[in-house]
């Protein structure tokens, strides 16, 4: 079976479970000129109960470092200025190394080995080495990757970008149960405090599923609940659709497509107001803006905490960060000025 997790469709069916190496695609998907995406993790092994990836994807494989690490060196010194580590689940890269990969990884001298071990915090920390790459964004993390020790280490790291994707799926602890997520709504939020209280501006954005088979209403009170509560920036929210050959498939009390839709533009209505308050607190101050391309009469890039931000220049700032003055935010963007002229 194959999974295209960009269009979220399944190809065929069967389980790759015998598949061990990380498939090395060499090139990275570039978008603009200033961002590349790394993928240094493949394959899953959570079987969460709506999800068809470990059978398609196989099991965990991680990208050796050196691989990694030669391929950021390459393409810095081609001036891209961002990174964003990706993989099917991220918190799992590393655990798959072997003792000899270990050994081997130690014996070359170039990389930073903690306990014996060379764990995702562990390539964030190489990667904060190489000069001219000047952010590092991660893709979506698994919420038990968010431990004390993690924090602590990734807060070190300046070239972090302060925006995490953490993905929740549900905010009800019985739903959380039958997705088969491991973890509580308990944990999660534990999380979300050492983030918070690690990194000032922080923003995070999470996936919600609505409509999963047996969630009540009061299930998906819960949730709502939870979700203004936490108050993500941002949050994407999919209606269940069943995936052929998944344990949720097969579940009881599917839930009436009606219902899903009046659920999720509930939710949708919770984040945008969310990603407006948090916008408009940036009024008046201050942003770092990586410019990433032009739009009109105006550059636009993101912030370090993924804002994006629209700027008026005569001068060419594609490929550089720009300190700008937030002065308006109009259809979930914000406008500034320049403050580097
Ligand atoms: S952790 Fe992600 S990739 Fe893995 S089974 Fe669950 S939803 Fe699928």
């Amino acid at each position: 079976m194959k999974y295209d997790i960009e269009t979220n469709c399944i190809l065929q069916v069967s389980d790759v479970e015998n598949q061990k190496e990380f498939l090395d695609f060499g090139a990275v998907t570039f978008t603009e000129k200033t961002r590349a995406v790394i993928k240094v993790q493949d394959g899953c092994n959570q079987f969460c109960s709506y999800c068809i990836i470990p059978y398609a994807r196989g099991r965990i494989r991680s990208r050796k470092p050196k691989s990694v690490i030669d391929e950021i060196s390459k393409i810095s010194k081609q001036g891209i200025k961002e990174v964003v580590i990706t993989g099917i689940h991220l918190a799992s890269y590393g655990k798959d190394f072997s003792e000899t990969d270990i050994k081997e990884i130690a014996e070359s001298g170039h990389f930073n080995i903690t306990n014996n071990q060379y764990k995702l915090i562990n390539l964030l920390e190489d990667i904060q080495q190489i000069d001219e790459i000047k952010r590092i964004r991660l893709g979506s993390l698994e919420p038990t990757l968010i431990t004390e020790e993690f924090v602590q280490r990734l807060s070190k790291l300046s070239k972090i970008c302060d925006q995490f994707h953490l993905s929740l799926q549900s905010g009800c602890n019985e739903t959380l149960k039958r997705m088969n997520r491991k973890y509580s709504t308990e944990e999660f939020e534990k999380g979300v405090n050492l983030l918070r209280h690690a990194f000032k501006n922080v923003h995070l954005t999470t996936d919600i599923i609505v409509g999963f088979p047996g969630e009540t209403q009061e299930e998906f009170e819960i949730t709502y609940e939870f979700l203004k509560r936490i108050k993500f920036y941002k949050m994407h929210v999919f209606k269940y659709s069943p995936r052929k050959g998944t344990i949720a498939e097969k579940m009881p009390n599917q839930v009436d497509g009606n219902i899903k839709e009046e659920r999720s533009k509930r939710l949708i209505e919770i984040s945008n107001e969310s990603e407006k308050y948090y916008q408009e607190k940036y009024i008046g101050k201050q942003v770092d803006v990586l410019i990433e391309d032009r739009e009109g009469e105006y550059f636009r890039g993101h912030t370090t905490n993924y804002m994006v931000v629209k700027v008026k220049s005569d001068e060419n700032l594609e490929n550089t960060i720009q300190k700008v003055q937030v002065i308006n935010s109009e259809n979930l963007e914000l406008i500034g000025t320049n403050l580097d002229f």
